[in-house]
């Protein structure tokens, strides 16, 4: 998935945690191989340096270009978004890093294809094969949909359980 639906779902885990920033980081790492097991879109990767099925040597080139811009735009969002939904001042850290950590398994899968060892190796083995082959190619409209519908009911039950919505329906 995108680099922003996982920040933002390792944040909303992050947000429970608020004095453990540690264990906000391991739970977004691990949310991110949930994600990719579930059919999804994903945009391409124009160059064959970045594109972690190649890790051609890097050259600076017009791809390569577009590639920092369109990923690290996708990242900074994420790392926005994470912080305008559920930043808190007691619990930036977590959130910081429940995004990060969330994020991470895709730029190493990058830094694997040019360093090719241990412990990148059995990692990303294992984010290979947790990744569903089912991809939603042609129909774009139906591939950002359903990232943000993922994201809106992810952000939904956070608010819900942090709130006590439930609970107070529930009350009544
Ligand atoms: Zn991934």
């Amino acid at each position: 998935m995108i680099l922003s639906t996982h920040a933002i779902v390792g944040a909303a885990i992050a947000s429970f945690l608020p004095s453990h920033p540690t264990i906000a980081f391991v739970l977004g790492f691990g949310s991110h191989f949930v994600l990719d097991a579930i059919p999804h879109w994903d945009y391409a990767i124009s160059s064959a340096s970045v594109n972690p099925k190649i890790g051609a040597p890097v050259t600076f080139d017009r791809a390569l270009l577009r590639d920092v811009v369109v990923i690290g735009s996708d990242g900074l969002l994420g790392i926005l978004g994470a912080l305008l939904l559920f930043a808190s001042s007691d619990g930036l850290w977590s959130i910081l890093l429940g995004a990060f950590g969330a994020m991470l398994p895709d730029p190493l899968h990058t830094i694997h294809a040019h360093f090719p060892h241990e412990p990148l190796r059995s990692l990303q083995r294992f984010h290979r094969w947790i990744h569903t082959d089912k991809r939603i190619k042609n129909d774009i409209i139906l591939g950002v949909g359903s990232q943000i519908a993922l994201v809106a009911v992810m952000v939904g039950l956070t608010m819900v359980a942090h709130y006590g919505v439930l609970d107070q329906a529930l009350a009544k």
